[in-house]
């Protein structure tokens, strides 16, 4: 299968968030400008000569990195944008970001802005370590847009700390005043070794979960944002590419540290060390997946979509049909009515992918 997608990580923040269990650490102007020349050492290694149709730069915060290091990082990846090239997207933190940056981005070859808004509650994100305000949200959506970014994806997070249905409701008005074209809608996760994790901060209750997810599908919907993903919303054409790449299970290159690629049955691993990955020693475990991993990857990064899996694709790469393979788990999930094939797709109903873990057990 071809390799279209790259994924490049700049582990840099200048910030450590209450809940964050990326690979991060805090910025640095030397180790940064080491980084870099490890990066392009890397990417230039991987021999790329088909084609990206994506690529991602996400971290960390990308937009810490200062404007010299913003403009290398664009001659880095220039080589590897094409005509065919149809998206180029990066994360960018508001309080590091501004309209000389963005220009650059710009200049660049960067399509697509992923703007890391969490709430536009200011209490709420000193809570969680933000260091942003909404008017710099609202500014830095306002400077991009004049310059001529027209893809433009906000974060969003549910489940913080102390926040409330109004606290919910009052970012979904927010949203509605936007001109933004995609919304990611994450419900916290308490990964262990987090500020929150350790101060005991307790999860949502599944109840209340489900009404407040109700409540966003709800509310994007009417704005003209469709759900494509379990935390995804986009308005129609402008679902992100590449990470449609992911949940297809289509193969991807992943350099810096911390960042994971898949070339076929192969899944490669960056560990986090950054100090073993700026002396340029070998950070990276491959592990080959059987065919039967392979295509249980595939099922379930897939059913995570609306659309659900392409059986067509499926029988192409694997030379059998889903419904073969997992016949026993796929009739009773029809019968029980919580997977439906339609359209060559199999996909879980609006109800069902809520509890998608759940269904993928009987397909293990
Ligand atoms: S900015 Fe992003 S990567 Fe950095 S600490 Fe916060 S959540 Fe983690």
């Amino acid at each position: 299968m071809k390799t279209n997608s790259l994924y490049l990580h700049i582990p840099f923040c200048e910030q450590i968030c209450a809940y964050c269990d990326f690979c991060k650490v805090f910025y640095n102007e030397h180790q940064a400008d080491d980084y870099l020349a490890v990066l392009k050492h890397e990417l230039q290694a991987l021999n790329i000569t088909e084609p990206l149709k994506t690529i991602y730069i996400g971290g960390g915060t990308p937009s810490s990195l200062n404007d010299e290091q913003l403009e290398w990082l664009m001659d880095i990846i220039k080589p590897y944008i094409s005509s065919e090239t149809k998206e180029v997207s990066i994360e960018v933190n508001p309080e590091s970001i501004d309209y000389y940056k963005l220009d650059i981005l710009k200049r660049g070859g960067v399509s697509r802005l992923s703007i890391g808004v969490e709430t536009f509650n200011d209490i709420l994100l000193k809570k969680i370590n933000r260091q942003h305000t909404t008017i710099q949200v609202e500014r830095i959506i306002d400077y991009a847009r004049k310059i001529g970014f027209n893809n433009i994806s906000i974060d969003l997070m549910y489940g913080l700390p102390n926040q409330t249905i109004t606290d919910i409701k009052n970012d979904l008005a927010k949203v509605r005043q936007l001109p933004i074209e995609h919304i990611s809608y994450y419900s916290l996760i308490l990964e262990d070794h987090t500020v929150l994790k350790n101060l005991n901060y307790q999860p949502l209750d599944e109840e209340v979960e489900s009404k407040i997810t109700q409540l966003i599908e709800e509310s994007l919907e009417q704005i003209g944002f469709h759900k494509y993903e379990i935390s995804n919303f986009a308005k129609t054409g402008y679902e992100s590419l590449h990470n449609l790449a992911y949940w297809q299970y289509d193969n991807y290159y992943g350099i810096g540290v911390g960042a994971s690629g898949k070339i076929d049955d192969c899944l490669i691993e960056h560990n986090r060390n950054l100090n073993a990955y700026l002396r340029r020693q070998n950070t990276i475990t491959k592990m080959i997946n059987s065919k039967e991993e392979t295509m249980f990857n595939h099922l379930m990064m897939s059913l995570r979509l609306v659309k659900g899996l392409d059986l067509k694709e499926f029988e192409k790469r694997y030379g059998l049909r889903a419904v073969d393979v997992y016949q026993t788990a796929i009739d009773k999930h029809l019968k029980m009515k919580t997977l439906v094939i339609e359209n060559d797709y199999l996909h879980a109903t609006s109800e069902s992918i809520k509890l998608l873990n759940e269904i993928l057990i009987d397909f293990l």
